[in-house]
């Protein structure tokens, strides 16, 4: 007999969803009366999830649909602070207080499912296929490092809390982003995206191993604290109209970017000229996963530091390629680090070559993404344009043709970036965030017109220097 209750895990979040939706055109023949499910906060599930709900209501199916993927329930957290979600962590901590289970022992035995039983006449469908997936155009020459499933993930836990001592004085973002053979962190969020992982489980481990240590780092830099931020991140994401957009999003600065999409796409194809940049974006590729640090170089880089672009294309390539995209954390990220929302200081851009060569100064880590770089000496791989030709000719690599000359020079493209961001700041402030298309159109088109300006003014410049010399 089929169960009368359908299950669907978080485990296999999307696949048993479907099914379970599915299953309800075969819930008369079936006599399903409960169906189960996780709760789920974006915004398509939700749309989905309101379908199913108002069906099985019509057909007098009892539904269970706990919150079981964040720490919190998202919806109590708001309610808390009068109907609006918090916009800073810290508000956000303080609000939240101990998860309501957090006392309850940890939970280790693994309960199974009722046998599926005869299905009838329904067919079962098949696990898609990576072309079906829409993946089938990428070539891999090395395959991402993770592995998938509930027992990987918790071999990864355990090995990542049996090191008390690295629990307990993980300090992000202190990490190393370019350590790629023993990254700098624990490397669970796909594990965590695809609830192969319970953020909850993942909570209580860490705190049994902070009562056995006499000293333990804390939130936001602890490991607790990185899994508050993705709780922040979903609650703040839940309870925000558009949050994955600029236009209409109440706490998204309206920012007159480039439509450029020559830089865009240099950017995506790790052509931009800066190896670091490039060396993260091959990384993306490979692997579909980096360091935090690293997704930050990049998406500066991208933004409001380098191409200026406008932050809903990077987090779509992004949303393609990592393996552990999640809506809530990605958008939220991607609207900290263009200084949208969250995160303010504009002025304070990573530099491509500086910053990655403070953690590694050899560039083993280009050298390792980046194979056409590899006999480029420590000197110049940073800035291998640089390199005396002489220099690119022994190392193979001739800068404009084995590898991309820099898409933008740094310095200049930086400052015009951080001005661009003044203006767009104080006309938010100007207008109290309620700027238009029209008010952004303008904005551009001044924007424009000072640029000419002033390229008019180094001419006139340079002119004037020639006549006196
Ligand atoms: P650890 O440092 O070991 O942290 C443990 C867990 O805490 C992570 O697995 C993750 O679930 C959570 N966490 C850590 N940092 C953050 C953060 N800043 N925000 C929210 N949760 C966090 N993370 C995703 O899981 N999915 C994404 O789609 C995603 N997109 C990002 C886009 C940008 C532009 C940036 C800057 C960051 C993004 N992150 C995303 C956040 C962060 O980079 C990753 O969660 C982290 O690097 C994953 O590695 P880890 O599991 O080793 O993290």
């Amino acid at each position: 007999m089929f169960p009368t209750t359908l299950y669907g895990s978080q485990e296999t979040q999307s696949l048993s969803l479907m099914r379970v939706k599915k299953g309800i055109s075969h819930t008369c023949q079936w006599d399903v009366k409960k169906l189960c499910f996780e709760y789920d906060t974006d915004p398509y599930y939700q749309a989905l999830d309101t379908k199913v709900k108002d069906y099985a209501s019509i057909v007098g199916i009892e539904v269970f649909s706990p919150v079981s993927h964040t720490l919190f329930n998202p919806a109590d957290v708001i309610q808390k602070n009068g109907g609006r979600p918090p916009l800073s962590y810290q508000s956000f901590v303080k609000l939240a207080g101990q998860p309501s289970w957090a006392s309850s022992p940890l939970s280790v035995t693994i309960s199974s499912l009722p046998p599926v039983g005869d299905v009838g006449g329904c067919e079962i469908s098949e696990v898609p296929t990576i072309k079906e997936l829409g993946y089938g155009d990428i070539e891999q020459d090395e395959f991402s490092p993770f592995r998938g499933g509930e027992s990987e993930a918790l071999k990864r836990l355990k090995e990542s809390i049996n090191n008390k001592e690295w629990v307990a004085a993980f300090e992000k973002p202190k990490g190393d982003p370019s350590a790629f053979l023993k990254p700098a962190t624990t490397t669970l969020s796909p594990y965590l995206k695809f609830g192969c992982l319970s953020s909850r489980y993942f909570y209580q481990c860490l705190q049994d191993v902070y009562r056995n240590v006499k000293r333990h780092t804390s939130p936001p830099v602890s490991l607790v604290g990185q899994l508050l931020w993705r709780d922040f991140f979903y609650t703040v994401a839940f309870g925000t109209p558009n949050f994955d957009r600029m236009t209409g999003n109440r706490i998204c600065k309206q920012i007159p970017w480039n439509d450029n999409d020559e830089l865009l796409v240099a950017w995506r194809d790790a052509r931009t000229g800066y190896p670091w940049i490039d060396a993260i974006m091959i990384q993306l590729y490979k692997w579909g996963w980096m360091h935090h640090l690293a997704r930050h170089s990049v998406a500066c880089f991208l933004t409001r530091g380098d191409l200026f672009v406008h932050w809903e294309k990077g987090r779509d390539v992004f949303e393609r390629l990592l393996i552990d995209s999640d809506w809530a954390i990605n958008n939220g990220n991607w609207l900290w680090l263009s200084c949208s929302s969250f995160f303010y200081q504009y002025n304070r851009i990573y530099s491509p070559i500086s910053f990655g060569k403070k953690y590694d100064p050899n560039g083993d880590y280009i050298k390792h993404f980046l194979p056409i770089l590899k006999d480029m000496p420590k000197e110049y791989i940073y800035e291998p344009w640089t390199a005396p030709l002489s220099v690119q000719t022994k190392a193979k690599c001739i800068i404009g043709k084995d590898y991309p000359k820099p898409v933008v020079p740094h310095d200049s493209a930086s400052k015009e970036s951080r001005r661009k961001m003044a203006e767009a700041y104080s006309l938010n402030q100007k207008l109290n965030g309620k700027v238009s298309e029209e008010d952004l159109k303008k904005l551009r088109r001044k924007l424009e017109e000072d640029s000419e300006d002033t390229k008019q003014e180094v001419k006139t410049k340079r002119m004037r220097q020639k006549l006196i010399c």
